[in-house]
């Protein structure tokens, strides 16, 4: 690629002309069209570098261009093929041995390309395998009709879907009044405000109620620990995996209980792609990679290193603040979200690429100087913003509020927390709606388990 001529600002303008979503593709990003990417660095069409803390919305794990990956990925495309007549291939049979040996829940698997797909499969199945219709759910899981309506708290019939918004209570609840209509709950583990023994009292309960727990690790997987939230104790029937599997190539792994799995036979799934083998040799690569000694360790040490120093700049700043979560991926919590965006943009003027969701991604390629220069950025930003936005920038110093951090939970998880009046109101309202809903509306497929 030539890029002498090119200009950010220019090749936005092509792209806001030909090809790109104003708001999705162009506003909610910096304005950097980056051109190219090295271990923790990207690199724009004018020669601008800066660290990069999106990891790529987690796809990338052992950051860009890691060379086990290229080698891994480039062997399989020139020594042997990309895709073949069968679904099965060599790398896939090992890949999966591989998770099955990894993951306690793992007695088989099977794969797909992405998270949103991922998550469709794990509630196919658990209705296959159960003959129930209703899923009960939080957090994000895809961008298809019945992933948004269920990060939402509520019953939607159209989507077959029960938000419960990571209230234990109404979980509880609602396997109470319905839990044998329930085919599986799926959640995805917010680990900032939840302890590991929240989920495992959460899979207890499912336990208790015969109902699938399923664990969307679509983020979580690599991040939360180099096994995901399931690696550390938490009991699962079934988990998702995606985001850093492939470092960056397309592919999910779905995994768990025999019998969920081997729904795959009734639950009418498909998916050309699904046999692309050069994804499968890049995550053999990968998994190498990561369970090279000290590998994890080291970018566990860098995320905690940038985590300290950000909550320290904040602090130092007078700026309340809430900075926790695992250390390939820490939440830094604001007073406001438009506060946030305002530093992280200037930040990017000083040459990192922060994830302006607060939710901070490193990767294995990170060093100290990586740090240092996200550290040295990060501060010079936040006094420019603290100087030039006194109306967004509270400097009282302090603890961010119990109410902010209740606020901010709704906000980017959909978690409704609060013990009050209005949450029990809408935990009895679903409850009822679930109960008394028009049977005879099948909104979903529910395959016949015994087909
Ligand atoms: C990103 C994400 C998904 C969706 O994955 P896509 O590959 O974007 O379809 C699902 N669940 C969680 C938890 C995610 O973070």
């Amino acid at each position: 690629m030539d890029s002498a001529n090119l200009t950010n600002r220019g090749l936005i303008e092509r792209a806001r002309r030909v090809t790109a979503a104003e708001k999705y593709d162009i506003q909610t990003r910096f304005s950097s069209m980056i051109s190219s990417g090295e271990g923790a660095w990207l690199t724009d069409v004018e020669g601008n570098r800066m660290v990069d803390l999106t990891a790529s919305s987690g796809t990338i794990i052992l950051g860009h261009r890691h060379p086990a990956v290229i080698e891994a990925i480039t062997r399989q495309i020139r020594d042997y093929g990309t895709a073949f007549a069968s679904t099965l291939s060599v790398p896939r049979v090992e890949l999966a041995e591989r998770l099955c040996e990894r993951y306690a829940c793992a007695e088989k698997v099977v794969f797909h390309k992405t998270g949103s797909e991922g998550t469709a499969l794990a509630t196919r199945f658990a209705r296959a395998a159960t003959g129930r219709e209703l899923i009960l759910s939080c957090g994000y899981h895809g961008w298809h009709e019945w992933q948004l309506a269920s990060e939402e708290f509520g019953y939607r019939q159209s989507s077959g879907v029960v938000g419960f918004g990571y209230n234990e209570k109404a979980l509880e609840k609602m396997l109470d009044a319905f839990g044998d209509e329930v085919a599986g709950v799926l959640i995805s583990p917010e680990l900032l405000y939840f302890d590991l023994d929240y989920y495992r009292r959460m899979a207890a309960t499912c336990a208790r109620y015969d109902v699938p727990f399923m664990m969307d690790e679509v983020y979580t997987g690599f991040r939360a620990g180099p096994k995901g939230v399931h690696g550390l104790d938490v009991p699962a029937d079934l988990i998702v995996i995606s985001k850093g599997l492939a470092n960056g190539h397309s592919l999910a792994a779905v995994m768990g209980r025999r019998d969920l799995i081997d729904a795959y036979d009734v639950a009418g799934v498909q998916g050309t792609y699904t046999r692309e083998v050069p994804p499968m040799a890049a995550a053999l690569a990968v998994m190498d990679v990561l369970d090279t000694p000290g590998v994890y360790e080291n970018a566990e040490r860098m995320g905690r290193r940038l985590a300290d120093g950000m909550r320290e700049i904040l602090t130092e700043a007078g700026i309340p603040n809430w900075v926790g979560g695992p250390d390939l991926m820490f939440d830094v919590v604001l007073p406001n979200d438009e506060l946030g965006w305002e530093i992280y943009e200037a930040a990017h003027e000083y040459g990192v690429y922060f994830e302006d969701s607060g939710t901070q991604l490193v990767t294995t390629a990170f060093d100290e100087a990586a740090v240092d220069h996200a550290l040295s950025a990060f501060r010079k930003a936040t006094r420019q913003v603290v100087a030039e936005r006194p109306d967004i920038a509270p400097t009282t110093g302090g603890e961010l509020t119990e109410e902010r951090k209740l606020d901010f939970a709704e906000w980017a998880f959909g978690g409704l927390l609060r013990d009050d009046e209005r949450t029990n109101a809408l935990i009895d309202e679903t409850i009822e709606k679930v109960v008394n809903r028009d049977r005879s509306i099948r909104p979903v497929l529910v395959p016949d388990p015994k087909a």
